[in-house]
C-alpha cells in the first residue's frame, strides 16, 4: 500500500475521509454543497457517511475519541472500502489523530496470501492512501514501523514447513542490508562451542539444527552508554517434545511460538530504519521442539550456557531453556536492561486472555512504568505481575541447581523467576502468549499473527 502526502484535496477525489473535531473542521470537503448537510448531522454519529453523485465521504468525529477508537474507526472504513476502491484521501488537522487513523488503515490492510493459488483475486483492491495535514517525515516514520509489524506478522504466520530455525535466521540476516543494522548468525557448531546446553537440549529431537541470531543497532549518536538487550523466543514449532501436547487443536497454532523472536526482530527493523539514537542488541535463539531422534527427556539434567544445571521435568517448558541461554549470553554486554519477550505460558493466557501481555521484572520501576505507558499509548497493553522471591523456591530441584517447572500455580511467574536466575543485570520479562496470535479478526490487529509488541517497544525505545 502506498501512503503519500498531498497539499490539496483534488476535486476529483472520490473517497474522502475527514477527521474532524468540530464542525468548522469540515472546511476541507472538496464539494461545497454538502456543507449544509454536514452541519446538521455532525453531532449525531461518530462516523458519518455522506454520499453525493461525485463523492463518497466519511466524517470521523475525533472529539472525545481516544487514539484506539480512531484506529478502530479506520478499520471499519477500511472494511467497507478495501474491495471496492483503489484510492482514498484522508484529511485532518491533528498529527496524532491522523497517525492513529493511518495506523488503523495500514494494519487492517494486511493479508497473508502467500499460499493461495488465486492470491491476485483475493488481494484487497485498495492500493493508495493520500493524506493532507501531516508531514511526509511523520508518514515515513509511521510506514517503517508498520512495515516492521507486518513483517513480524508474516514471520509468525509462516508455517514451520517454510520457516524453520535456519530460515528464520536467514530472514533476519536479510535485514543486514538495512542501513547499518548488523546481523550475525551462529550455527550449530558455534552453539556447541559456546556450550549452550539449553538450546542444544531442546534441539535434540529435531532434524533441523538450531540457530542463534545476534542483531545489533549501534548508531554513533546513541544516547545510552550501555546497550539495551532484547531476547526473543524463537521456537519455530512446538510439539511439546516427549511431553507431547495433547491433540486435538493444541498444536494447530504452534508455528506462532516464535512470536517473541518476531517482536524483537521487528523492533530492530523499525528502530534501524528510523535511525533511533539508541544502542540495542537483539538475541534470537531458535529451534523447533519435537519428540524425535534423541529428544531430551523428562528427568534429564542439562548444563546450561552459564554452568547452571537444570533438571528437565517437562519438555514442553522448552522456551525457558533456550531463553535462559540467551539471557546468560546477554550478560557479557553489561546491558542497561535485558528485556525478553516470549509466548511462554498457558498460565498467562488463562490469566488475562488476548487483551494484554504480562510484564514482570527486577529492573528499576522506571522501565516497567515506561513500558506500560508505551503499551497504553499504542494499545499493546501490559499488566504488571508480582515478582516475589518466594516463587524462586518452587524451581528448586532434588538433584540439580534448578528444575524447569514450578508447582502448577502462577506458571507465568515461576517461568519468569526461572529466567531471572540467568540475568546478572536489570531484567524484564514479557509473556505475550495471549495477544501474539488471534484466532478471529477483532479489528485492525487482524487474524493470525498480530505483530504484537513491535509498536510498543518502538515507542519505548524512542522515548528512552
Ligand atoms: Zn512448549
Amino acid at each position: 500500500m502506498k501512503i503519500k502526502t498531498i497539499k490539496k484535496v483534488p476535486e476529483s477525489a472520490k473517497n474522502v475521509i475527514i477527521l474532524a473535531e468540530k464542525k468548522s473542521d469540515i472546511k476541507h470537503l472538496p464539494c461545497e454543497k454538502v456543507i449544509p448537510f454536514m452541519k446538521e448531522g455532525f453531532d449525531k454519529e461518530e462516523i458519518q457517511s455522506v454520499k453525493t453523485p461525485k463523492h463518497n465521504m466519511y466524517v470521523v468525529k475525533t472529539k472525545g475519541a481516544d487514539l484506539e477508537k480512531i484506529r478502530k474507526h479506520a478499520h471499519k472504513i477500511h472494511s467497507e472500502l478495501k474491495d471496492k476502491e483503489e484510492e482514498i484521501v484522508v484529511v485532518g488537522d491533528n498529527d496524532k489523530d491522523l497517525e492513529a487513523f493511518l495506523e488503523g488503515i495500514y494494519l487492517s490492510d494486511y493479508q497473508f496470501l502467500k499460499y493461495f493459488s488465486d492470491k491476485d483475486k483475493k488481494k484487497n483492491k485498495l492500493r493508495s492512501v493520500k493524506v493532507k495535514g501531516i508531514s511526509q517525515k511523520k508518514i515515513d516514520e509511521l510506514k517503517n514501523v508498520i512495515e516492521a509489524v507486518l513483517w513480524a506478522r508474516n514471520l509468525v504466520n509462516e508455517p514451520v514447513s517454510y520457516l524453520d530455525a535456519e530460515r528464520l535466521a536467514m530472514e533476519l540476516h536479510k535485514k543486514t542490508q538495512n542501513d547499518g543494522l548488523k546481523v550475525k548468525v551462529l550455527h550449530k557448531k558455534d552453539i556447541e562451542d559456546l556450550r549452550m546446553g539449553g538450546l542444544l537440549a531442546v534441539n535434540q529431537g529435531s532434524v533441523i539444527p538450531p540457530t542463534f541470531t545476534i542483531m545489533e543497532w549501534k548508531p554513533k549518536n546513541a544516547k545510552n552508554k550501555k546497550p539495551i538487550v532484547l531476547v526473543g523466543k524463537g521456537v519455530v514449532y512446538d510439539t511439546g517434545g516427549l511431553s507431547l501436547k495433547p491433540t486435538p487443536h493444541s498444536m494447530d497454532l504452534m508455528k506462532s511460538d516464535m512470536a517473541g523472536a518476531a517482536m524483537m526482530a521487528g523492533t530492530m527493523d523499525a528502530i534501524s530504519k528510523n535511525n533511533l539514537p539508541v544502542w540495542v542488541i537483539a538475541l534470537i535463539p531458535a529451534t523447533d521442539n519435537r519428540p524425535g531422534k534423541n529428544a531430551y527427556a523428562p528427568g534429564d539434567v542439562v548444563e546450561m550456557y552459564d554452568g547452571t544445571t537444570v533438571e528437565v521435568l517437562n519438555t514442553d517448558a522448552e522456551g525457558r531453556m533456550i531463553l535462559a541461554d540467551a539471557i546468560a549470553y546477554a550478560n557479557q554486554y553489561k546491558p542497561e536492561v535485558i528485556i525478553d519477550a516470549a509466548t511462554l505460558t498457558g498460565a498467562a493466557v488463562r490469566a488475562i486472555g488476548d487483551k494484554a501481555a504480562i510484564v514482570m521484572g527486577n529492573a528499576p520501576k522506571k522501565y516497567l512504568k515506561d513500558l506500560q505507558k508505551s503499551g497504553k499509548k499504542v494499545h499493546e497493553r501490559l499488566v504488571e505481575f508480582p515478582f516475589w522471591d518466594e516463587w524462586k523456591d518452587e524451581m528448586k530441584s532434588d538433584i540439580a541447581d534448578m528444575k524447569n517447572i514450578g508447582s502448577g500455580n502462577a506458571g507465568m511467574i515461576t517461568a519468569g523467576k526461572f529466567l531471572e536466575h540467568f540475568a546478572k543485570h536489570p531484567y524484564i520479562h514479557i509473556d505475550i502468549a495471549g495477544p501474539a496470535f488471534l484466532e478471529s479478526t477483532q479489528d485492525y490487529k487482524g487474524k493470525g499473527g498480530t505483530g504484537f509488541g513491535v509498536r510498543l517497544l518502538y515507542d519505548f525505545l524512542k522515548n528512552l
